[in-house]
């Protein structure tokens, strides 16, 4: 069954040099329990996706079109009060730095306390403090931390606490936006195993968002890519793991150095990602694509299915 369905959503920033399309027309879907990642370069609508679909996007961003169907609710049709009891019990996100995430003239204790009574107003202090005991526990953090200021503790602490906080209700959902970037890589790889044990016991859906593709490969069970604001392919990892098939994941898989096998060069991708605010016409990647043809920079290629669940945007490899 589908936990939540996103439908062509749009969103635009609105600036006053104009309007920037930074997701154009992205739809996912993610099953229970299943883990989606989703992946791109800097600035190619990934949080800004996640975050619409939260509906937790202020001004100048705006929902231009598109539907959020969560369970059969239409997330986009939801009052303030509605919105606000979704986000945390069904659906919850963990933040890119956790240091920004937590109040810095709150102990971490105050945090749990806060969230939990604005849920859950029948729970006593005894209740909720146990409660937040438990969570700490379960990131394995020690908790006498629970009386610690978010200074007091290290970089994986922190990130620890914020995914402790964000499991608080027990979501169905929650959505990891590049929580380990700031993180070195032996605390990322025990973050993330225990986030994995979590989901297993648990047993809620993740849409992990990253630049990483590597990091992708090992735990989620489909992928998104995206590419100046537009789904370029989704598709079971399978696809992934044997290298991708449209030339922008292809490249973003050249561009992973190799630990095994020949020494070979070193391939990036050529250019830049295009400017939002005049993003090349036709696809948005044929400036930089090695199989554009005339047609690339006339006809945007529209995301089709080309396998079963595995869908493409590209013209030449979509007929290939
Ligand atoms: Fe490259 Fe053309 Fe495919 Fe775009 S549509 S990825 S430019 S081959």
């Amino acid at each position: 069954m589908n936990l939540l369905r996103v439908e062509n959503l749009k969103v635009d920033y609105l600036t006053p040099d104009g309007v920037l399309q930074a997701v154009d027309n992205v739809s996912f879907e993610i099953k229970q329990g299943e883990i989606l990642g989703l992946v791109g370069e800097s600035g190619s609508g990934k949080s800004t996706a996640a975050m619409a679909a939260m509906r937790i996007l202020g001004p100048p961003a705006l929902i231009a079109g598109g539907r959020v169907i969560f369970k059969e609710r239409d997330v986009l049709k939801m009052t303030a009060e509605e919105l606000r009891r979704w986000h945390w019990q069904d659906v919850s996100i963990v933040m890119q730095s956790a240091l920004n995430a937590l109040n810095p003239v709150l102990v971490i204790q105050e945090h749990f306390v806060d969230t939990i009574n604005a849920h859950c107003p029948e729970q006593s202090n005894g209740e909720v403090l146990e409660r937040a005991a438990k969570l700490l526990k379960m990131v394995d953090i020690d908790p006498r931390y629970l009386k610690s200021y978010p200074h007091e503790l290290s970089g994986g602490m922190r990130q620890r606490i914020v995914i402790a906080l964000a499991l608080a209700l027990y979501p169905q959902l929650l959505i990891m936006d590049e929580p380990t970037t700031a993180l070195d890589v032996v605390v990322e790889r025990e973050i993330i195993k225990r986030v994995l044990q979590l989901q297993k016991e648990m047993g809620f859906a993740i849409l992990f968002i990253t630049h990483d593709l590597s990091l992708l490969l090992e735990f989620a069970t489909q992928l998104g890519v995206l590419y100046a604001g537009r789904l370029v392919e989704i598709g079971p990892v399978e696809v992934f793991r044997r290298g991708g098939v449209h030339p922008y994941t292809q490249g973003l898989f050249q561009a992973v150095p190799q630990l095994h096998g020949a020494r070979e060069a070193f391939k990036s991708i050529p250019g830049s990602p295009p400017s939002m605010k005049n993003p090349p016409p036709g696809c948005r990647f044929h400036p930089r694509c090695p199989l554009a043809e005339e047609r690339c920079s006339k006809e945007q290629p529209e995301l089709k299915q080309i396998a079963q669940e595995h869908q493409l945007a590209c013209h030449v490899r979509s007929r290939d």
